[in-house]
């Protein structure tokens, strides 16, 4: 093969410090890398698909939850995986945006809250021995949204 483009590489293998779901979005991919450094996270897993967290909350069909659980059982194999970071986010084009919420901020969030929530309680089911965290990623920040009990 032709090189086209020459960039060093770490070709230690590694164990993954999570891994993490979050949605394809480009608007958000920023403040994830950043927040996922600052939080630790230095060889993430990435498992980067539309509407992220969406995939275990709300699948569009089984296929897509049981691919993303797939990915999830693979970080753990291969990567002795031990965390796992459930993202979504504001403005989400698989939910509709935050047109879909009538442009309230606070509807989708308690939308999101509870869509993590479920998310979260699939892959603890498939995955008693991983620890799960919650995020809401918005257009100002990350928030945490595992902190305290949901309704
Ligand atoms: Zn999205």
């Amino acid at each position: 093969m032709q090189k086209v483009f020459h960039f060093d590489s770490p070709p230690e293998q590694y164990i993954a410090d999570a891994a993490v779901l979050c949605c394809f979005d480009q608007r958000i991919r920023e403040a994830t890398r950043e927040f996922l450094q600052r939080q630790g996270i230095l060889r993430p897993d990435m498992i980067v698909v539309a509407g992220g967290a969406r995939t275990l909350a709300s699948p569009r069909n089984d296929f897509e939850r049981d691919f993303i659980l797939e990915q999830v059982r693979m970080s753990i194999r291969l990567h002795k995986t031990q965390r796992m970071f459930l993202m979504s986010h504001s403005d989400c084009a698989t939910y509709g945006g935050l047109a879909a919420f009538d442009g309230d901020q606070e509807r989708e969030v308690q939308h999101h809250r509870i869509e993590l929530k479920r998310a979260a309680e699939l892959v603890k089911a498939n995955f008693p021995e991983l620890t799960v965290d919650c995020f809401f990623v918005n257009f100002d920040g990350v928030h945490a949204a595992n902190a305290e009990p949901l309704k």
